[in-house]
């Protein structure tokens, strides 16, 4: 499995490194060193392990890594069931792939794969770390305070200022990188919009 991890590992680098707007948001690490962080497949891990192919060729690597490792990887959810409902938790989970606690450890970033299901709404919400969006594939309305509205695709990129408050409506099945920067990176969003 480790070398599952490295190939996905291998193939956001170079995502990261082919589009403009990831690159320059400047806190990838070249070789964050693996760690050992324990399975945890929420349901969403079983969906995002069987997504139809992808259609971009941009994203192609990336997300076919991401399929393999889905089974294996450290899923989360930020939201209890009396936030968002049974049906938000049973199509949504994220795992840190780079960070202080992921499965590749660094200190000035932390890099998530996160997932949400078609048809579903994230509220609006907040955190104090920078972000960084990149569909990988799907498409979703993103909704930002101060900011168009914009549906994204594969290839698609949406930046959050910090305590920017943001939402999103899934169009189809959604599967995204998402960076973290700045201070608050060892915090969690909390929904509301302040
Ligand atoms: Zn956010």
């Amino acid at each position: 499995m480790k070398e599952a991890f490295d190939r996905a590992y291998a193939a956001v680098t170079a995502l990261v490194a082919d589009v403009p707007e990831l690159a320059g948001f400047g806190v990838w690490p070249a070789a964050a060193v693996p760690r050992d962080v324990p399975a945890n497949p929420v349901p969403a891990a079983d969906l995002v392990h069987v997504l139809e192919p992808a259609t971009s060729a941009v994203t192609h690597t990336a997300y076919q890594a991401i399929r393999d490792i889905a089974p294996f990887a450290n899923w989360q959810h930020t939201y209890t069931e009396a936030e968002v409902g049974a049906d938000f938790l049973a199509r949504y989970g994220w795992f840190e792939l780079v960070g202080p606690f992921g499965h590749f450890h660094a200190t000035d970033t932390r890099a998530y794969i996160a997932f949400w299901g078609r048809g579903l709404v994230y509220p609006w919400h907040v955190h104090e770390a920078e972000e960084i969006y990149f569909v990988l594939s799907g498409e979703a309305q993103f909704e930002t305070e101060g900011a168009e509205t914009e549906v994204l695709g594969p290839g698609g990129t949406r930046f959050h200022r910090s305590w920017q408050p943001h939402a999103l409506t899934t169009r189809d099945d959604l599967l995204t990188l998402v960076l973290w920067r700045g201070a608050g990176l060892d915090g969690e969003a909390r929904m509301g919009t302040a």
